[in-house]
C-alpha cells in the first residue's frame, strides 16, 4: 500500500496552499461513496507512476502560545512516527522563526527522510534569501511558490525519489494479522486488553514480542493470530486521536499490515459518518472485514434491537453487506472469543481457490440466465473465467469488448460469485480482459 508524505510547519507558511496546489495540478483525490464527506486533509497522489498519500497536518491553529508549542510538538511527533517522508515547509518572507527552530529540533531526532521546502519564493528576487535556510543545519532547501506554482514539478520529483522502495513490515507467516479499527472511543483498547487478558488466549512468547511491543501474537484453540499495533492503541497521545488525520494515518497503517479488519462500532452511537469513512478505507484496501458492534451491554438485548442494528448496517454501510457482524461487550467480555472464531472462518474464505472448471460451469449458468449486454454497439461474449489470486480473491473474465461491459453487469457477476461460492467477509476483485485474438 501507499507510503505517507506529511507536510508539517507552523501556521501560515502555506501548507494547505501547497497541498491544494499539488492535488489540483496532477493528482487524483480519493473518490468517496455517496454520503461520505470528502476530507481535504489527505489525498492519494501519484507522480510518474509512483503513488503516495499526501497529508496536510495544518488543521489546528490554537490561540495561546503554550498550546501552540504543544501543537507544534505533537505535529512533529505524529509526522515522525507515521510518515515515511516529511515535507518541512517554511516561509522565505519571514526567514527562520522561533517556531521553525523548535520544529527542527524535534525533526532532527528522527531518521525519516526530511525535505526542506521554502515557500513563497514567488520570483527570482526571493531566490537569494533561500540560502539563509542552510543555517537550520538540515539538507538542501528547495524553493517553491505554492500560489505561483513555481518549483512544484521539481519538488514532486524529489518527493517520489525519496519514497521507500517497498515498506517492509515484520512477517508473521502462519499468523492471521488482524487490525482493530474504529473511531475514537468505540472501545478498541478495551477489546484488545480483554482479548489478551482472556485466560483461554495464549499471548505467544515470540522473541522480541512483549505486551508492550508494536504487535501482539496470540494463540487460541491451536490457531495463531496477531493483533496489529496494539501499542499504538495505548499510546501516550491517544487522547489526541480525535485529530482526524492522526486516526486516519493509524487506520491506514494498521490496515496495510492486516488481512482482516475488525470494524468496531459503538452500539450506543449508531453508525456515524466517521464510521462510514473508515468502512470505506477498509473496502478500498481490499481487506476482509468483520463488523463488531460493541457496548452491547448498554442497549436492550431483545431480538428487536438486533434487527434494528442490522437494518442500520444495511442502510448506512450498503457496500459491506458481505461482512458478518457480531454483537459484543468488551467490558463484560461477552462473545469476544467468537471474534477469533469468525476471523478464522473469514480467513479461510479469503484464501480459498475455486477450480477453473467449476468457475466455467458457473459462468455458463449465469450468462444463460442473464446474458451480458453492452453499453456500446457490440454484442458481448463471455468466454471463460479464472481465479488468478487469493487474498483478496481475484477473478479474471475473458470476453470481447471488456470496456463496453456496463457496471451493473459487473455487479451482477460479483453478486452471483458470492451467491455460488460464499466468500463471507471478503472483498472480491474482478478484472475483464480481451482474448488476444480479439485485439485487433
Ligand atoms: P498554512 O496555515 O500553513 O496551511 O498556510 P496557508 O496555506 O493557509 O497559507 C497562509 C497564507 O500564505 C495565505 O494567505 C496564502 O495565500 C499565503 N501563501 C501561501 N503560499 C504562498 C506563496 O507561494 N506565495 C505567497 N506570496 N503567499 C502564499
Ligand atoms: P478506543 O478509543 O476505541 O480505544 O476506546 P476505549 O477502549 O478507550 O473505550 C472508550 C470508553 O468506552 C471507555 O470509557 C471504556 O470503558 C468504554 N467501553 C469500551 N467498551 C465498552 C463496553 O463494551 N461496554 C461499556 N459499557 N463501555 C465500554
Amino acid at each position: 500500500m501507499l507510503p505517507i508524505v506529511a507536510i508539517i510547519g507552523r501556521p501560515n507558511v502555506g501548507k494547505s496552499t501547497l497541498f491544494n496546489r499539488i492535488i489540483r495540478r496532477r493528482l487524483a483525490i480519493v473518490d468517496n461513496k455517496p454520503g461520505i464527506t470528502r476530507d481535504r486533509h489527505y489525498a492519494e497522489a501519484d507522480w510518474n507512476g509512483k503513488g503516495f498519500v499526501l497529508v496536510d497536518t495544518g488543521g489546528l491553529i490554537p490561540d495561546t502560545k503554550t498550546e501552540l508549542e504543544q501543537e507544534v510538538y505533537l505535529q512533529a511527533q505524529i509526522a515522525i512516527n507515521e510518515a515515511e517522508v516529511i515535507i518541512f515547509l517554511l516561509d522565505v518572507k519571514s526567514g527562520i522563526t522561533y517556531w521553525d527552530d523548535l520544529i527542527t529540533k524535534h525533526l532532527r531526532q528522527s531518521k525519516k527522510n526530511i525535505i526542506l521546502v521554502i515557500n513563497k519564493v514567488d520570483s527570482e528576487k526571493d531566490e537569494a534569501d533561500v540560502y539563509s535556510f542552510w543555517n537550520l543545519g538540515l539538507d538542501e532547501p528547495y524553493p517553491v511558490s505554492a500560489t505561483q506554482g513555481r518549483g512544484i514539478g521539481e519538488l514532486l520529483d524529489v518527493i517520489v525519489d525519496s519514497l521507500p522502495e517497498e515498506i517492509i513490515y515484520p512477517e508473521y507467516k502462519e499468523h492471521i494479522p488482524i487490525a482493530v479499527i474504529g473511531r475514537p472511543n468505540v472501545g478498541k483498547s478495551s477489546l484488545v486488553n480483554k482479548l489478551l487478558g482472556e485466560e483461554k488466549v495464549i499471548v505467544s512468547e515470540i522473541p522480541g514480542t512483549t505486551r508492550d511491543s508494536i504487535d501482539t501474537p496470540l494463540e487460541w484453540q491451536g490457531d495463531k493470530f496477531v493483533l496489529i499495533d496494539t501499542a499504538g492503541l495505548r499510546r501516550r497521545y491517544k487522547v489526541n486521536e480525535n485529530i482526524e488525520y492522526y486516526s486516519y494515518l493509524r487506520t491506514l497503517k494498521s490496515l496495510n499490515r492486516s488481512e482482516i479488519a475488525l470494524l468496531l462500532l459503538d452500539a450506543t452511537a449508531g453508525i456515524t459518518i466517521g464510521d462510514q469513512k473508515i468502512a470505506d478505507y477498509i473496502e478500498k484496501a481490499y481487506r476482509s472485514v468483520i463488523i463488531i458492534i460493541n457496548k452491547w451491554d448498554l442497549v436492550e438485548k431483545d431480538q428487536k434491537t438486533y434487527k434494528t442494528f442490522e437494518e442500520l448496517i444495511e442502510w448506512k454501510l450498503p457496500f459491506l453487506t458481505y461482512a458478518p457482524h457480531l454483537f459484543i461487550s468488551a467490558k463484560t467480555g461477552r462473545r469476544i472469543t467468537k471474534i477469533l472464531e469468525k476471523v478464522k472462518e473469514v480467513q479461510q474464505e479469503r484464501i480459498k481457490r475455486i477450480p477453473t472448471s467449476r468457475l466455467n460451469i458457473f459462468l455458463q449458468q449465469v450468462t444463460k440466465h442473464y446474458a451480458p449486454f453492452s453499453k456500446g454497439r457490440h454484442t458481448i461474449r463471455m468466454y471463460y473465467v479464472t481465479q488468478a489470486e487469493i487474498s483478496p480473491p481475484t477473478f479474471i473474465f475473458f470476453c470481447n469488448y471488456p470496456e463496453e461491459l456496463p457496471k451493473n453487469y459487473i455487479r451482477y457477476l460479483k453478486n452471483q460469485l458470492r451467491y455460488h461460492f460464499g466468500f463471507i467477509g471478503t472483498p472480491l476483485k474482478l478484472a475483464f480482459r480481451a482474448r488476444r485474438e480479439d485485439n485487433r
